[in-house]
């Protein structure tokens, strides 16, 4: 927790903040193995000739949630719009979510469900199903200060039993960094629906992860890790130490590797048959550096240096794994994108040249890898307490965390929960995606 938000919530400042105006940010209730899916009961309801609301009442009961009409305090409130097909019907959602808002619980939870607008027919149920994203985002953005995650979730026809592995992280407290967002659940890869053990779902998948010895990497190991994953730590020779330590604490092994050298895939891979029997179960990208200089004073070397481990990196040691066959059906690749890669950043031409092209090239391979079963998304993490992070001068820092909804930075662990979401068998379904970790930071939003 950064110092204003520990203020925040001492004695002090419970009484004088309020009083001078100045902002609280919400303590954001974080996952924890056994947690319950949701701290309270939930409420559901559906425009008329909606197709997901069933679906709902079976995640929702094999969870354990308790469903309610109108219970006093709800822990979260979801809504199968998919049946919205005109810009009449959209009252649905101010009949609903009207009266129920203000009792929402603090860290509450509101998930829309639709239909992907290009799908939905024509154009006046296109434009009553892009509705929604404006109507969410704009929730989002008026309960984030109570810790309320509020997202949209789009379920292309046909796709309905896919729900579940996505429902389960945004109701959970996997994500309490994440709001404002839209998830896409379609057809396009075969494999599993079912999630089949909540508090493992990773058991038995090996997972690569670059940039591990530390920060979102280290995270990312730890929480993939308590999931049921074993972890293939890679980081830069000079970080062996780092490294190994955080390797051996979760019982993974250690790949010494620069992400930019020629035989980095190769190498990869032969540690992967040398040490996990020849297959990965996911890679991800998230080894990144940042030399920010504005254009005119930007060094050749720091254009390259960026680009090459934070893109051309990615791109290689991904068709280097899928050529040696170690990456195959069932496989998931994701990439850390930036909210710079998204909006642009002062300052980082190269960082966000390089952020934005990992988003293209989510969008590209997606299609491409879909036939292999083999799913691809991206994170873009909005202000994250980091190293990284924490070298950027002060004030540029203050308002990279009071710039959001949620009033403050994420930690490591709220990235690394997303991955571990894209990460799952069950999460076949979710491919193409791009979803920020950010509080629905204001920045490019
Ligand atoms: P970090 O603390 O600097 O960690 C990145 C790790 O990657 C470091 O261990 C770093 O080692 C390693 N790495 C760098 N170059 C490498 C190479 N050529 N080969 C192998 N490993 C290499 O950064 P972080 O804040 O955790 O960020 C992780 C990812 O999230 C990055 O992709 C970053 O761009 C992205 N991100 C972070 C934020 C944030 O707010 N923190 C926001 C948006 C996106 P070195 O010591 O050699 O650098």
């Amino acid at each position: 927790m950064d110092q204003y938000t520990k203020l925040a919530h001492s004695a002090f400042g419970r009484t004088v903040m309020p009083r001078v105006g100045l902002p609280r940010p919400p303590l954001l209730r974080r996952y924890e193995p056994g947690q319950p899916l949701l701290p309270g009961p939930a409420v559901v309801g559906g425009a008329p000739g909606g197709r997901l609301l069933s679906q709902v009442q079976d995640v929702l009961k094999r969870a354990g949630v308790e469903v309610g009409a109108a219970p006093e305090r709800p822990a979260a409130l979801v809504f199968d719009a998919s049946g919205v097909a005109r810009s009449e019907d959209l009252v649905a959602l101010h009949d609903f979510f009207g009266p129920l808002v203000r009792g929402l619980r603090g860290n509450g939870r509101v998930v829309v469900l639709g239909t992907p607008p290009e799908l939905a027919g024509d154009a006046r149920a296109t434009a009553a199903q892009r509705a929604l994203e404006g109507f969410t985002r704009a929730l989002g953005k008026e309960l984030g200060g109570r810790g309320t995650a509020v997202q949209l979730v789009l379920v292309a026809p046909g796709a309905e039993e896919r729900l579940e592995s996505t429902l389960r992280f945004l109701l959970s407290a996997r994500s309490a960094f994440v709001s404002g967002q839209v998830v896409r659940i379609g057809l396009d890869v075969a494999g599993p629906a079912e999630v089949v053990d909540p508090d493992r779902p990773l058991d038995g998948r090996v997972v690569a992860v670059t940039g591990a010895s530390r920060g979102i990497g280290e995270a990312i190991a730890r929480t993939l890790t308590r999931d049921g994953a074993t972890v293939v730590g890679i980081d830069v020779p000079a970080l062996a130490s780092d490294l190994e330590a955080v390797t051996r604490s979760v019982g993974g092994s250690s790949l010494l590797l620069d992400v930019t050298s020629p035989d980095a895939g190769p190498r990869l891979a032969r540690h992967v048959r040398e040490h996990h029997g020849g297959r990965l179960d996911g890679v991800v990208h998230n080894a990144g550096i940042t030399r920010d200089r504005k254009l005119a004073n930007l060094k050749a070397d720091a254009w390259k240096s960026v680009v090459a481990v934070n893109l051309t990196a990615p791109e290689r040691i991904t068709a280097s794994l899928l050529d040696e066959g170690v990456l195959g059906e069932g496989g998931r690749v994701v990439v850390i994108s930036s909210i710079a890669g998204i909006a642009g950043n002062n300052g980082q031409t190269n960082y966000a040249a390089s952020k934005a092209g990992l988003i293209g090239m989510v969008a590209a391979l997606a299609p491409e890898l879909a036939p292999r079963g083999i799913t691809i998304n991206a994170v873009a993490p909005g202000f994250i307490e980091t190293q990284m992070t924490a070298k950027v001068p002060i004030a540029i820092r203050e308002a990279g965390r009071r710039l959001s909804s949620m009033l403050q930075g994420g930690q490591p662990v709220d990235v690394a929960e997303t991955i571990g979401w894209y990460l799952q068998p069950a999460s076949s379904g979710v491919t193409g995606n791009l979803v920020r970790v950010c509080g629905q930071a204001l920045i490019g939003a």
